[in-house]
């Protein structure tokens, strides 16, 4: 096919023990998928019905590559979450079948801009401006589940300068992977290289230029950035 344009690269992950890398087709996101962060924004925890939003796949940042402070915030959030890659997608997908689907597991950052997002949600407006902007979606190198398995509960970590902000174990999630998955497909068909942020546990707080952040979700993966 020739293009009008010179085709966008398409963004991908490194492989932990791979040459090859992981080609990134959405990234989907989990909003308040753990209590206690719901109830520190303020928010009720949901029961039934998960909230999701996306960021771009070229928000993407890998290989510990730097995170330029983004444009028109003051107040930039870090929010730690283990992030799930597909190796296979589809429809209406069965709980039970989910984690068939899943390729492997990291470590991510959802970075949001806080105050575009309390002026969102005061005005009913959309969050792409506070969580979908370049650079907002640091992620480690993909740990294949063949190497580690499907892990009922994972330590995740989040340091800020040697100072620990937030942890959790991911059974503290309310819709673990398999049913975030389910979820999702009811909503828009899931494909191989789709990303999943599977929601962030309480202690998000601020990042400045010059921080050290180190996320790390235990055995599997580690992201090292600086804000600069
Ligand atoms: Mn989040």
């Amino acid at each position: 096919m020739d293009f009008a344009l010179p085709a966008p690269p398409v963004p991908s992950l490194p492989i932990a023990g791979s040459a090859t890398r992981f080609p990134l087709h959405r990234i989907y996101c989990i909003g308040r998928n753990y209590a206690e962060h719901a109830r520190e924004m303020g928010a009720e925890a949901p029961r039934t019905q998960p909230m999701f939003f996306m960021k771009p796949a070229d928000a993407i940042v890998t290989d510990d590559a730097d995170v330029p402070y983004p444009s028109a915030t003051g107040e930039l959030h870090h929010e730690v979450e283990m992030v799930v890659a597909l190796a296979r997608g589809g429809r209406d997908i069965a709980p039970e079948h989910a984690l068939e689907c899943v390729f492997g597991y990291g470590v991510g950052l959802d970075l949001t801009r806080r105050d575009l997002q309390a002026a969102a949600k005061a005005k009913g407006h959309p969050w792409d401006a506070a969580k979908g902007f370049d650079h907002s979606a640091p992620v480690s190198a993909l740990q294949p589940v063949g190497a580690v398995g499907h892990m009922e509960n994972l330590r995740l970590t989040l340091e800020v300068n040697g100072e620990l902000r937030q942890q959790a174990g991911t059974a503290d999630m309310i819709f673990p992977v398999a049913a975030i998955i389910a979820e999702l497909s009811k909503l828009w068909e899931l494909k191989p290289g789709d990303l999943v942020f599977t929601g962030t546990p309480a202690g998000v707080g601020t990042l400045q230029r010059g921080d050290q952040v180190r996320a790390e979700l235990a055995g599997v993966a580690v992201l090292e950035a600086r804000i600069v």
